[in-house]
């Protein structure tokens, strides 16, 4: 004899993996005819409703939710398949807050501006018991403005650290070039920076951009890169001997080309100057730093698709570091590790 299973309707709104609720929409004369029987089995020979679940056997195991619930249940399969969120590069809202606020204040939440650790919590944000400050995850960084929801934010993020174009990136986030090109603006100046000595073997060349040249030294065989960009397309030996006083260290050795710039550079600081004569094809001395220059130049065009005077120097200190430490721009999570930290404000 089957057992009699009382559902209640708490229980039956418990129950919506059943696969009774994924066949078609609910908007056909025959929905609560039995036509499927995995959707829908009579009750009595009545028209099953909300209440006739109630008293279902075991056997017949199809629950029949009123057809408002089935609605909602399929605009909820609908809305998620297109949610940009579900990427799998894009941790959960809960998770980016866990990983910031371990970042930012370790295990223990305290206090920015008189370090307490006697914090209550209300909604999203916090106030501090002793100081009675009120702060949230973000406001003491320099995220503090960000209107963007955490995941959106992680996304652009994502987007900018793994160089997928500006185009791409918009139509990706379906946020605005301009507020894609500020927000990639923001990630490049909170970018850490700490100025290379170069030293053993330094290769050294010039590249002109519109109105300005840049002077680029790479140590030969490493990551290491040293630059300084100058105004016009006119640089002397004395730009030349000023980048060699502050990048490289007394006594390397130096390998440039026959640029007029660089003649009898060793008067101006120690070094053993060696020449790449391009006119008559010899350009392994320079290889490593002419091919700087070239993907430098690739990297412009394919992730900015152009770059105006006054953004190239801080692109250019993007590219530098991107080359000499890739680790930070492994992940969004690497980025803000190296990026954010506590700013005392008010
Ligand atoms: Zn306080």
């Amino acid at each position: 004899m089957a057992r009699k299973r009382c559902f209640s309707p708490d229980k039956i709104k418990q129950k919506p993996q059943r696969k009774v609720f994924l066949g078609a929409p609910c908007d056909s004369a025959d929905r609560h005819e039995g036509a499927d029987d995995e959707r829908i089995l009579p009750v009595n020979g009545n028209i099953p409703n909300y209440r006739d679940a109630i008293n279902l056997s075991s056997r017949s195991a199809g629950v029949f939710p009123p057809c408002w619930y089935r609605c909602s249940i399929m605009k909820t399969i609908n809305t998620k398949s297109v949610s940009m969120y579900e990427l799998n590069q894009v941790p959960s809202e809960a998770q980016i807050t866990k990983y910031i606020r371990r970042i930012l204040f370790g295990k223990n939440l305290f206090c920015p501006i008189c370090k307490s650790r006697l914090i209550s919590k209300y909604g999203v944000r916090y106030r501090c018991r002793r100081c009675r400050h009120k702060f949230s995850l973000l406001s003491h960084t320099w995220l503090k403005d960000c209107k963007l929801s955490l995941q959106k934010l992680w996304l652009v993020l994502w987007c900018w650290t793994t160089q997928v174009p500006i185009r791409q990136t918009i139509a990706l986030t379906q946020l605005s070039e301009k507020a894609i090109r500020l927000w990639f603006e923001r990630f490049r100046t909170h970018l850490p920076w700490e100025n290379e000595v170069l030293e053993h073997i330094v290769q050294l060349d010039e590249a002109y951009f519109k109105q300005l040249t840049l002077i680029m030294g790479k140590q030969q065989g490493t990551r290491k890169l040293a630059y300084e960009i100058l105004c016009g397309t006119n640089p002397e030996k004395i730009h030349a001997a000023h980048f060699l006083q502050q990048y490289v260290k007394p006594r390397v050795k130096l390998r440039t080309d026959g640029g007029g710039i660089y003649k009898n550079i060793h008067e101006w600081w120690p070094v053993q100057h060696q020449v790449d004569i391009h006119r008559k094809f010899e350009f392994s001395l320079t290889s490593e730093i002419e091919g700087m220059f070239g993907v430098l130049r690739t990297f412009i065009r394919r992730m900015y698709h152009h770059s105006t005077p006054e953004k190239l120097p801080e692109i250019v200190r993007e590219f530098c570091l991107r080359f000499s430490s890739p680790e930070t721009f492994n992940s969004p999570l690497n980025y803000l590790q190296k990026s954010l930290s506590l700013v005392p404000t008010r």
